[in-house]
């Protein structure tokens, strides 16, 4: 296992949760533009902990700082933050999907291009970057990380098109993949949302600067306004003035990750016009109409499962109380774990409220089922404490596919719902009933009637194997994901 100092950070209690992609901060045109995309990033933090960067811009030099850890650890330094002075700055968070934990790997990546300084933060993954990567190899191109954001770097410094607008533009037309990008050069702070919009890009105001970010709650944090989502396959430039927008090219309908209503945004957030918090109480709420069970008490898997656990003690009339506390200083610290802690696991993160449980018929609601090790030590500790009954509400369907798209997923065979039944799985947890929401349930609490088969309204591969972007980099990526490519094809 290697340690913290090599360069990998572990996460020993977060091993049982589809772990969120990256976040990206952007602003142009304030005189403290590092800071606030320090704040910014602050409040992104949830979406990637391992290691966190700023490039700033100001007016002559480009100014730049990546580390490993927290943003607060890292940013939290009046030494380091004297060090980026400027107008503009782009920022990210970064938990690794491709490409280890190393510190070349950790973005912004900079590069001198022919006509100038070119920064870039990318949320994602270009699922024809190891294609593209051999392509430019071959061409003579040396890589100096081995993430999936220096191929856009490559693909835009030998593009033969003339500004480096252009030479995104040309750039965009050759990957593939679900991404959200941020860039800056001399002049301008750029963002771009692929063209199914699968990850999540807002635009904001602060006074007369303009921002972006992966989501609403890292405006909130520097008092700035909500304008509008990047739309799907548009690129919208930030130089001064109204922000030009540009559409990079036909836009097929959107599939936007469902799972970020699900799990990955905070709930404090609003994507698409439609509030985290409110879809995932709608969300709960659905999944008690859909199975009800016999119950005394509706208790949340804290801290993910909550909304989704106060829309089900809503409609089911059942009273909701915290049967299971966080506590709120463990789990992602970067502990190198002993096998006699790792055993402990589930008991350092969270503890069963005793008195609230002591003889009742408890419905524990959870946002997702990943492997199962957390949601069976719950259950056996909400039984231990004197439970007379356990029934678990999932509120999402069972995760029986990985994600290829940004989110780092355990192999198939690591997927509970993959390899057992529903019953099965009830069995595995010792749970007296388990449902998970149905795909049309969750449909319905998004507000639409169901799911749409032929054109459903959002990316929902890691439920049903229906993936909205071809995979071309599986069958050239290890084993593992080759393996995965061999299940879908006989699927
Ligand atoms: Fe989101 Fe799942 Fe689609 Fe990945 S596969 S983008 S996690 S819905």
């Amino acid at each position: 296992m290697p340690k913290p100092s090599e360069g990998v950070f572990y996460h020993p209690m977060d091993d049982d949760r589809l772990n969120e992609e990256c976040a990206v901060f952007g602003i142009h045109g304030h005189p403290d533009a590092a800071a606030h995309t320090a704040l910014g990033l602050h409040a992104l933090q949830h979406r990637g902990q391992e290691a966190t960067g700023i490039v700033a811009f100001d007016g002559t030099h480009f100014h730049a700082h990546r580390d490993l850890g927290l943003v607060g650890d890292i940013f939290g330094s009046e030494a380091v933050m004297a060090r980026l002075p400027g107008h503009s700055a782009i920022g990210h968070n970064r938990y690794a999907t491709s490409g280890a934990t190393l510190l070349r790997n950790v973005q912004p990546l900079f590069a001198d291009l022919a006509m100038g300084g070119f920064a870039l933060a990318h949320n994602g993954n270009l699922t024809n970057a190891t294609k593209l990567r051999r392509q430019l190899v071959e061409r003579g191109a040396i890589f100096q990380s081995t993430s999936d954001t220096e191929v856009f770097i490559h693909l835009i410094a030998t593009s033969s098109r003339g500004s480096l607008i252009e030479r995104m533009l040309d750039a965009l037309t050759q990957v593939e993949g679900a991404y959200s990008l941020v860039a800056m050069t001399a002049d301008s702070v750029i963002g771009v949302r692929d063209p199914l919009g699968v990850r999540p890009l807002v635009l904001g105001r602060l006074g007369d600067s303009w921002l972006f970010a992966s989501e609403t709650c890292a405006f909130d944090i520097i008092g700035a306004d909500f304008v509008r989502d990047v739309e799907p396959g548009e690129m919208i430039v930030l130089n001064g003035g109204e922000p030009q927008s540009i559409r990079l090219m036909t836009t097929q309908p959107p599939r936007f990750c469902i799972f970020e209503f699900i799990y990955f945004a905070r709930p404090d957030s609003v994507i698409a016009g439609t509030s985290v918090y409110e879809a995932r109480k709608a969300i709960g709420r659905e999944l008690a109409r859909e199975n009800l069970p016999p119950a005394d008490l509706v208790v949340p898997v804290p801290d993910s499962g909550v909304p989704a656990a106060l829309g089900f003690a809503e409609e089911s009339r059942l009273p909701f109380d915290l049967g299971i506390i966080r506590n709120h200083y463990v789990g992602r610290t970067f502990i190198e774990p002993g096998q006699e802690i790792r055993n402990l696991g589930v008991r350092l993160k969270h503890n069963a409220n005793r008195s609230m449980l002591k003889g009742k018929r408890v419905v524990l609601v959870d946002d997702s089922i990943v492997r199962g090790t957390t949601s069976r030590k719950i259950v056996q500790m909400v039984r231990m404490s004197g439970a007379s009954e356990v029934h678990m509400r999932i509120a999402s369907p069972p995760i029986t596919d990985p994600c290829f798209y940004g989110v780092d997923t355990p192999e198939r065979s690591q997927l509970m719902a993959a390899q057992m039944s529903v019953e099965e799985i009830a069995r595995h947890l010792d749970v007296d009933s388990l449902a998970f929401i149905s795909m049309d349930g969750l449909y319905r609490a998004m507000g639409l009637p169901g799911r749409d088969s032929q054109c459903p309204a959002f990316c929902d591969a890691c439920f049903t194997g229906d993936y909205p972007i071809r995979l071309i980099d599986v069958e050239s990526r290890d084993t593992a994901c080759l393996s995965v490519l061999t299940e879908l094809k006989s699927a």
